[in-house]
């Protein structure tokens, strides 16, 4: 589960990790009263507003409707409201979002921390995640940081560091320190980031997440080390230790078809090709996807209906995968193991029927348990729906309708 920014730093700061300062805003009027509150707790007298949407690339990125950054820098109190003003409200398009952007609901007045003073103030890269091929978390880190990371990994990859860690001992005093050296860190902002990353990586294993990508982390010119932006993923599967963090998900940000099935209980993927496919298990929606892929289709989405594929499911996979103007056919790929093949044939008619006529051809591929009586009921069904029991007949067919 993705979340915003304003979220992942009260979680860091949950956790004892240092960050900028800010307070969350839905209005123009809230958020010049959060930049007051500010001022007075912190003695800012500069803020910087920040557009709060599941995507980075947003100081770059530009609000479609007023020509915003997403964000910007409030050099003075009675700046704040104008320009809250010209991104709340408005599309903010970014090099990770679509063309037609994303709505900004909210934005994040925070603190300005990038003032001049004894040392220039300094921005790395740092991202705590797991290294699946490893087996162990990282933390990637690169003293290019606060700008795109793809291109520092792609025109100076040696400016990429990665501390791996090793799960019985946890993260060593020997790798935050060498952490610090890699940046060039002395004196007092060496031990600062030495705090800073242990804080971090208490923070990564404490909350379950999946990803922390903080860029920039910041030395200031006095020295302090704090986390200005934080993009969080928290584990799904560990989401049950954590009751409260439900009230983080923000179902605006996500695929609304996706919201729908995970509703009932299908797992979902939109994507953007023309063969819808409706599937039982993970690994054989991805093999059905291959399959799709080489008779000359696109796959629409990926599909789980899991272990009861019954009518009523069926139907509403249906329903969903439907919804998306793009699919010309529809490929329905079912393994009989537990659930019977003629069972799930019936759920296919009764579902056809009870949704009166669907316009795109639907082929259907049984195998497992039952599958002859599955193939004679289809047949029998009288319903514009091909049958097959072998994947390439069932291709074959998807591949006549694509064209
Ligand atoms: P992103 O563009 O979505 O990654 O958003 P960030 O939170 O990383 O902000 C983008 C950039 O804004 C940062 O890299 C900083 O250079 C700049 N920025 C963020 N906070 C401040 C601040 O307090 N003062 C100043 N002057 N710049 C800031
Ligand atoms: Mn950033």
């Amino acid at each position: 589960m993705n979340i915003h920014e304003f979220q992942g730093k009260s979680i860091l700061k949950a956790h004892g990790v240092a960050v900028q300062e800010g307070r969350v805003a839905a209005t123009a009027d809230e958020a010049h009263a959060a930049a007051v509150e500010l001022a007075e707790e912190t003695g800012t007298g500069w803020f910087v507003v920040k557009a709060q949407i599941h995507a980075g690339g947003r100081g770059k990125g530009k609000v479609t409707e007023t020509g915003s950054h997403g964000v910007v820098l409030a050099k003075g109190l009675d700046k704040v409201r104008g320009i809250a003003d010209g991104i709340l409200g408005g599309h903010l398009v970014t090099a990770q979002t679509s063309a037609a952007g994303k709505l900004v609901n909210r934005v994040l007045i925070a603190q300005d921390v990038y003032e001049p003073g004894e040392s220039e103030p300094r921005e790395f890269y740092m991202s705590v995640l797991l290294d699946r091929a490893l087996g162990r978390n990282i933390i990637m880190y690169s003293p290019q940081g606060g700008m795109d990371i793809e291109a520092v990994a792609e025109e100076s990859p040696d400016q990429i560091f990665k501390e791996v860690i090793d799960p019985a001992l946890g993260l060593q005093d020997f790798q935050t320190r060498r952490i610090a050296f890699n940046f060039g860190l002395t004196g007092k902002a060496m031990k600062e980031m030495v705090r800073f990353v242990k804080a971090l990586y208490a923070a990564y294993i404490g909350c379950d997440a999946s990803m922390f990508e903080i860029n920039p982390v910041l030395k200031t010119s006095d020295d302090r080390v704090i986390a200005v932006d934080a993009k969080v993923s928290l584990d799904d599967n560990a989401l049950f230790r954590h009751k409260d963090y439900a009230a983080l998900r923000d179902t605006s940000e996500e695929d609304p078809l996706e919201v729908e099935a995970g509703e009932a209980g299908l797992s979902f993927v939109n994507l953007d090709g023309n063969v819808g496919c409706m599937v039982n298990g993970a690994g054989l929606a991805m093999a059905t996807m291959d399959i799709i892929k080489l008779s000359g289709g696109e796959p629409a989405n990926f599909l789980d209906v899991g272990g009861t594929a019954d009518a009523e499911r069926v139907e509403k996979a249906f329903r969903i995968i439907l919804r998306d103007e793009n699919v010309k056919a529809i490929l329905v790929n079912i393994f009989g193991g537990i659930v019977r093949c003629d069972r799930v044939a019936q759920g296919v008619v009764d579902a056809y029927r009870n949704m009166g006529s669907i316009d795109v051809p639907i082929i259907v591929r049984l195998q497992g348990t039952n599958a002859e009586e599955a193939k004679k009921l289809i047949d029998e069904s009288k319903l514009k729906v091909q049958s097959a029991i072998l994947l390439q007949e069932a291709a074959d067919m998807v591949a006549r309708v694509v064209g």
